[in-house]
């Protein structure tokens, strides 16, 4: 079993990646440098007076033996999420969606007998969780936040805690084995995956199932989401890559699926070897991989995100030089990554809108002093554009704006800087 040595959880700083954190390979090869990048929930109150800031290097990292992503610095999380750092839900429509489908997937796949159980980890306010209660299903949530609370009153039995092996064998010792954990939007954030695969096992039913949805590092490198490297994620999976970690510990990959969440993620499934039968989905998504992933691949990501910056900065360069105002749109921790890398400051930016009731209200974006007003600000002021933070999900906002009264133009900042 491989461990890492030093964590940065508890360090009060932040540690180098030198080895992968999936194979422990030492020779990792950087793809893009993003800057030094301030950490995206440190957001100080508007008109308190200005101090040092924090920032860490952002640079991604490849691994050529497994094909892992990860950021070359892990900052210990107490700082990525200071106790100022208020729950919020992360169920969009989206994700209430593909949870949706993802329960009909597994009925239809590998069906659940009544009493057996489903173990969620990362469950949230558990609305993976209630997609299951019915025909006898046992439902348990494992979820570090107080968004476990939520999932109680809704009648989910859940407990607040992190995820590891401990909890894992505790959790198997109370409520029996699972025959399928599942894990989603977990793997990303959590600096010791090898001690959460482990856990998983400790879990896992012999005849279980693992499921796991990481955000996939080909949509990164296809739809240039370089915005969504910022600290709290520590790694970008390919199946080459989850298909090793889970290898490592005995499971098997039975079948591969992308799916959209997170502007892109994978879906995997696994199972203790020889137990099902493997789909012919694994070796299509591991050929894809095999010719998508490449040097040549990683040099066209990097020119495609600078020339990216240098297009929207002379698309606001003209916007502000005809005197428009431009306000943002949602402040997403992505955000934090593009504003600070394309360099835009409050003489760029009018403000950014939160909806009301965002623990962001009355902030300044990290690293700038871009204020972060309510969004009843935007049809008030009625700017000439707005710039979509949340760009991914440009289809699903923009009429929701339109329809609410907005009458300007809308920025999309990426893949490729556009006005509509
Ligand atoms: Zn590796």
């Amino acid at each position: 079993m491989k461990t890492q040595k030093r964590l940065a959880a508890g360090s009060g700083g932040s540690i180098v990646v030198d080895r992968c954190q999936v194979c422990d390979a030492p020779d990792l090869e950087p793809i893009l440098f993003l800057g030094y990048l301030p950490p995206v929930n440190t957001m100080p109150l508007i008109g308190t007076p200005l101090t040092e800031q924090p920032a860490y290097p952002a640079e991604l990292l490849f691994c050529k033996k497994c094909t892992l992503a990860q950021l070359g610095l892990i900052v210990d999380p107490a700082i990525l999420f200071p106790p100022s750092y208020p729950y919020t839900s992360g169920t969009t429509r989206i994700l209430r969606e593909n949870f949706a489908e993802l329960s009909r997937e597994i009925d239809s796949l590998y069906p659940l007998k009544p009493k057996q159980l489903i173990v969620d980890i990362g469950s949230n306010d558990g609305t993976l969780l209630s997609n299951f209660q019915k025909d006898g299903v046992r439902v348990f949530g494992i979820e570090p936040t107080n968004a476990a609370k939520l999932a109680v009153e809704r009648g989910i039995p859940s407990i607040i805690s992190f995820f590891n092996k401990e909890v894992a064998v505790k959790t198997a010792a109370e409520q029996g084995k699972a025959q399928i954990v599942t894990a989603t939007n977990v793997f990303a954030h959590i600096e010791n995956i090898h001690d959460i695969v482990s856990g998983i096992l400790a879990l896992l039913d012999d005849s279980g199932i693992f499921i796991s949805e990481s955000h996939y590092f080909r949509s990164l490198l296809e739809t240039l989401q370089y915005d969504t490297i910022y600290h709290e994620h520590l790694r970008y999976y390919t199946l080459t890559s989850l298909k090793h970690l889970l290898e490592t510990h005995g499971l098997e990959v039975i079948h591969a699926k992308r799916i959209p969440t997170h502007g892109g993620s994978i879906r995997v499934y696994a199972a203790r070897k020889d137990r099902y039968p493997v789909q012919a989905s694994v070796a299509q998504v591991l050929d894809e991989e095999k010719r998508e992933i490449t040097a040549d691949a990683f040099a066209k990501f990097k020119r495609a995100v600078v020339n990216s910056k240098l297009d929207l900065l002379a698309l606001l360069k003209e916007i502000k030089s005809e005197g428009g105002r431009i306000y943002g749109i949602g402040a997403p921790s992505r955000a934090s990554t593009l504003i600070n890398y394309v360099g835009l400051d409050d003489g760029i930016l009018d403000c950014v809108v939160e909806i009301k009731g965002s623990y962001k209200i009355d902030k300044y974006v990290p690293g700038t002093i871009i204020p972060v007003l309510e969004e009843a600000r935007l049809f008030a002021d009625q700017p000439e554009y707005a710039l979509l933070l949340s760009w991914h999900i440009a289809n699903e906002l923009i009429p929701k704006l339109t329809e609410r009264g907005f009458k300007g133009r809308y920025i999309v900042p990426l893949p490729a800087p556009r006005v509509q």
